[in-house]
């Protein structure tokens, strides 16, 4: 048999948490065609694996490529860390459905968040023709997609303001919803920290998960708070798919926020543990930093977002409002999560911004920026680079302490997600957190190889098998004849991330090959200018 590649000399790890074993594998029109230890047989293109571990493609379960990938589908920081599949559509944030009619606001809305949209044209309404349009645009890796609780309220809830929806509102919704799933979104995703979607009660969100759950749906939470409620919000989202009958929940990004709040993760696992063992299906998906990164307008309390950025706007220029705000943030509140508050201006650090005023300072802390402009304090520098970027840049915050990142890990109903973007390599794109380039190496360099946290073959089946049973893809995720080939190729002696918070775009060490669909993307750690992903549907 001749095939298109052949993998020679690898030591196989499957993705089903195995221990390893010496085999070769043949590829041909995109799929697995031959494992066996040892393959006689002709291919265009032999790869030599010796020394290398060779093993399924990784699934990254929490992704914000959407915007991202409209502009191009060169995914470089992601198919140079082995992602062969992302998960778009989280934390509630999806680019569709968009009402006809409403396309010019939608735009806007999403250039308020990511500037570079401004040069999209919206061309879709509902879910299908949104993946339609997924469809055409090349890109290196597979796509799958979530419908986002925000563009629902957007596009049957419209207004962001504080308060339940109207019936007519809600069935709106549902049936956005509905058209969505119908078309191959593989369920309902939430972020409940962001106004307007934080407004929501726990009820409304069960009535629109109901629809998901008829499609064999999803619920992917962001959940309300991270930090001194995390372990209510954690039981909210197994409330919310334990009502709502869909297929399983899943806890976004799952981290305890906050220095106050650290050594939660032993509730909120034990919860996780008792809904398993009562028959509730929930995991969680995890990247491997201690910062988190959001927008930078996250700091401040949600009654300041009602209405949109414009009145947001408004509000952090009237002083009345501005001393409210900052005793909100930072003194000790009841409900809501403070990062200032929690963290201290110290941890929290300016990333991708956008003004030639404040690029010079991304990746420097509040304080220090307060310190090195001579401004009143800390507050007056935030509020200060708010109006000048219009609200629309980006932070990072040293929240997580070690001991629940590692917790966390080990549990095991836990994935992986790099809650970043696939992006092309440029450094001129500004201090986007290391993630977006380093969260699969990491974990095998740092956590298995270093750390020896998780043994080489449970770490990938974490990567591989496990979330593609997540999602219902049954022919991803596993090395078996018959099913696509998505393959890392990874040398476990040298793989290593070496994005920083302050060098973030920098391509990890020690992984030479990636095939997508039986296309080699990556060659000996060069990138090749093929597309093969596939826009992948419920
Ligand atoms: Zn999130």
């Amino acid at each position: 048999m001749r095939f298109d590649i052949l993998i020679k000399n690898g030591w196989l790890l499957d993705g089903t948490g195995n221990p390893w074993f010496p085999g070769e594998v043949g590829i041909k029109d995109g799929k697995i065609v031959k494992i066996l230890p040892t393959i006689d047989g002709s291919a265009k293109k032999i790869i030599d694996a010796s020394g290398h571990i060779v093993c399924p493609g990784f699934i990254d379960m929490h992704s914000h490529s959407d915007a991202f990938s409209l502009l191009t589908g060169e995914m470089e920081s992601y198919i140079r860390q082995g992602i062969t599949t992302c998960v778009n559509g989280q934390c509630g944030s999806s680019l569709a459905p968009i009402p006809k009619g409403r396309e010019a606001e939608a735009k806007n809305r999403i250039t308020d968040e990511f500037p570079p949209f401004a040069g999209v044209e919206i061309t879709w309404n509902t879910f299908a023709s949104y993946l339609d349009t997924m469809d055409k645009i090349p890109c290196f890796i597979n796509q799958a997609y979530f419908v986002g609780f925000d563009a629902l309220l957007f596009a049957g809830q419209p207004g962001e303001e504080d308060r339940p929806p109207t019936s007519e509102e809600l069935e709106s919704m549902k049936s956005y919803l509905d058209e969505s799933m119908k078309a191959g979104a593989f369920g309902l995703s939430t972020g409940l920290l962001y106004p307007p979607q934080a407004y929501s009660k726990t009820k409304e969100i069960v009535q629109l998960a109901k629809v998901a759950a008829q499609h064999n749906g999803y619920y992917f939470s962001h959940i309300r708070n991270e930090g001194d409620s995390v372990v209510d919000s954690v039981k909210e989202c197994i409330e919310i798919t334990e009502q709502s009958g869909c297929v399983g929940g899943n806890i976004s990004h799952h981290k305890v926020s906050g220095r106050p709040h650290w050594g939660a993760s032993k509730k909120t696992l034990t919860l996780i543990e008792d809904a398993n063992n009562r028959g509730v299906s929930i995991t969680c998906d995890q990247y491997p930093y201690n910062r988190g990164m959001t927008s930078l307008r996250t700091l401040l309390p949600p009654w300041v977002h009602e209405g949109g950025i414009e009145q947001l706007l408004i509000r952090i220029q009237n002083p009345k409002d501005l001393k409210r705000i900052r005793k909100e943030m930072e003194e000790k509140q009841s409900e809501w999560e403070s990062f200032v508050q929690a963290n201290g201006y110290d941890h929290i650090y300016l990333a991708q911004s956008y003004t030639d005023k404040w690029k010079p300072y991304q990746a420097k802390s509040l304080a220090k920026i307060a310190q090195m402009t001579g401004s009143a304090d800390e507050f007056s520098t935030l509020i200060e680079i708010l109006i000048d970027e219009n609200a629309a840049c980006y932070m990072t915050v040293e929240s997580m302490g070690e001991e629940d990142i590692r917790r966390i890990m080990k549990s095991r109903y836990q994935m992986f997600g790099t809650d970043g973007a696939g992006i092309p390599y440029n450094p001129d794109l500004g201090a986007v957190h290391p993630r977006f380039y380093g969260t699969f190496p990491r974990v095998l360099g740092k956590y298995v190889r270093e750390e020896q946290l998780l043994t080489l073959e449970e770490a990938i089946r974490k990567m591989t098998s496990f979330p593609a049973q997540r999602l219902g893809l049954k022919d991803r995720g596993l090395l078996r004849e018959g099913i696509w080939a998505d393959i890392v190729v990874f040398n476990p002696n040298t793989v290593a991330d070496k994005a920083t918070f302050e060098q973030s775009h920098a391509f990890p060490e020690g992984i030479p090959h990636v095939i997508v669909n039986g296309e080699l993307v990556v060659e000996q750690e060069t990138i090749h200018k093929v597309f093969p992903g596939k826009v992948l549907r419920h």
